[in-house]
């Protein structure tokens, strides 16, 4: 049987694993990122050490950052110094004479929801990641909208506070400032320092903790981040009429309570003609989403169809 090496590269870790051609995860684990002239020698050499143990046909990659799937090519990336500009897809066939496929991560997240996870039996949906920004797709007739030049379904660069917070994009107000994980986390600091509450070693995920035991400061700042996330999805709701929308990034994982308080506010927010019974549904591959759709790239590439 042949194999598909997978890698999701973000700035901190790449993960990867080997998929058999039915798009069953058999092996994954992660490695520190490397120094961006190091990553293609690095692949290298986990793509060398998986092939003692399985026969692999092809690489699929999800990367952060700007992506050119046709060339292969990282376009732009804020997260791993000197990243921007590498033909990823050339270096790694190169050196392993092997078909290799580069996507960019939350379009591979996504695509991987359509093709194994939670979205698998949806035509129209809507998918998020929290994280240090926002990133989106929209999902309609079970394929990503591209846009004319690819740059569709930035939900995190669109206005909701005029005249608001400086944004990295040069506007002010944008989402991203209010409903990313990032957000969330300097909200904190902010609101902690002013109340005289000490602040050490603050996450996404230790914020929701305190939310969890009820922590003043804690509640305050998580319930404004629940409203900026549902005015921005109540927006998704009303341009784009998804059957659901999807929510990853590390924060909605676990039993913490984020995708039914924005199911609440939701019902509030929305028009009675739409249907919005839990439409927020939490992302059932986590964290493996990018490994799944990058496999499935890779498959499409060599013309194994497996249909999403
Ligand atoms: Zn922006």
């Amino acid at each position: 049987m042949s194999y598909i090496a997978c890698f999701d590269i973000g700035g901190t870790f790449i993960k990867y694993g080997v998929f058999n051609p039915k798009g069953k995860l058999l092996v994954k684990s992660k490695i520190a990122t490397p120094k961006s002239h190091e990553i293609p020698d690095v692949l290298n050499n986990k793509v060398k050490s998986l092939q003692q143990d399985f026969h692999l046909t092809a690489i699929g990659i999800s990367s952060c950052g700007l992506v050119d799937p046709e060339k292969g090519m990282i376009l732009f990336s804020n997260n791993i110094l000197g990243y921007s500009g590498m033909k990823l897809g050339e270096l790694l066939f190169s050196l392993t004479q092997l078909p290799v496929s580069v996507e960019n991560d939350v379009k591979s997240a996504c695509l991987g929801e359509i093709w194994k996870g939670s979205i698998k039996d949806k035509r129209n949906a809507f998918f998020l990641t929290l994280g240090t920004g926002i990133g989106s797709s929209i999902v309609m007739d079970r394929k990503i909208v591209s846009g004319s030049s690819r740059f569709a379904g930035e939900l995190g660069h669109t206005v909701i506070v005029v005249g608001g917070k400086p944004c990295s994009c040069g506007r002010k107000g944008c989402l991203e400032q209010y409903a990313s994980t990032s957000a969330l986390v300097q909200d904190y600091k902010v609101e902690a320092q002013q109340k005289g509450v000490a602040v050490k070693n603050v996450s996404g995920e230790t914020i929701m903790d305190l939310v969890k035991q009820g922590e003043p400061v804690a509640l305050a700042v998580y319930e404004r981040f629940i409203h900026y996330i549902s005015v921005g999805l109540t927006n998704v709701i009303h341009l784009l009429n998804p059957e659901k929308i999807i929510i990853g990034g590390g924060i909605t994982e676990g039993d913490g309570p984020i995708i039914q308080d924005i199911n609440l506010q939701l019902k509030n927010e929305v028009m009675d003609i739409y249907e919005k019974e839990d439409i927020v549904i939490a992302s059932s591959l986590g964290n493996d989403a990018g490994l799944y759709g990058a496999c499935y790239l890779a498959l499409n590439r060599m013309n194994i169809k497996e249909t999403v």
